[in-house]
């Protein structure tokens, strides 16, 4: 370890003497729907997203009633709850641009349709507790697998065991923790490939983000909105940040590139 970062430590210091481009790339938390004023999770943010070539975009899943997969943040779907509800059921209310809730095989359907943006795929915890939230896990991953998304699509999630359980289904797909509670080595004894933690994480223990890059984890960072962090982070070179600004975040990588 000390060897390899002895070989780091000349080529950052060229990296930032050249002034190559950082390496910072731009996730779009729950698509990109705030520039467009489009409902957040929803397939317009995900194809708006897609158009600006971000390299992830990112999306909420939760698991129905009756066991069907759909993509929402919060646990209830627009004041009903998703755990308690069935697909059909939660087919009454609409998003504001007139989207019904989509379900995880329709969102991922047109995600792959391309190959150029990730889908960041966040397993929600259940309401009802770890083996509901690892049957969606494993639910998810089969569904991904079955459309032929295994290299495309990227996993996240705030609970532990979801995620070991991804990384053991998945062999090879990324997969990020995203409580901060544990250490880069944790993560890493644990099988992840990523630590995805709050900014606020990383302002309390920015030594994290060396560590996780010595061990081989990538570092991405939620959610970052303001200039003067996303700047603070590409400084540190963390590999991604997570924003409901994504214009904004690519416009500042651009300027920098060119410096
Ligand atoms: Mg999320």
């Amino acid at each position: 370890m000390i060897r390899r970062a002895s070989l780091l430590l000349p080529c950052l210091f060229l990296a930032t003497a050249c002034g190559q481009s950082p390496k910072t790339q731009v996730i779009a938390h729950r698509g990109a729907w705030k520039a467009q004023n489009l409902p957040e999770n929803s397939i317009a943010a995900l194809k708006q997203a897609i158009a600006l070539e971000c390299y992830g975009s990112e999306f909420d899943v939760h698991m129905t009633k009756d066991s069907i997969p759909v993509v929402n943040h919060d646990a209830d779907f627009l004041g009903m709850d998703i755990e308690q509800s069935t697909y059909a059921e939660l087919l009454s209310p609409t998003l504001s641009n007139g989207e019904k809730i989509p379900t995880l095989e329709a969102y991922l359907k047109e995600g792959l349709k391309q190959r150029g943006t990730r889908l960041i795929l966040e397993i929600k915890k259940a309401p009802s507790g770890t083996p509901r939230t690892l049957v969606l896990t494993r639910k998810a991953v089969e569904m991904v697998q079955a459309l032929g998304g295994g290299d495309q699509v990227e996993y996240i999630t705030f609970d532990f065991a979801s995620g070991v359980l991804a990384s053991q289904l998945s062999p090879g797909s990324q997969v990020a923790y995203l409580t901060g509670d544990k250490s880069p080595s944790e993560v890493k004894q644990a099988g992840y490939t990523s630590i995805d933690y709050n900014l606020n994480v990383f302002k309390e223990k920015p030594h994290w983000i060396e560590q996780a890059h010595e061990l081989g984890l990538t570092v991405n960072v939620w959610t970052v909105n303001a200039e003067g962090d996303m700047v603070g982070l590409i400084d540190k070179g963390v590999d991604f940040i997570t924003t409901n600004e994504p214009e904004k975040l690519q416009a500042l990588l651009e300027s920098r590139k060119s410096r």
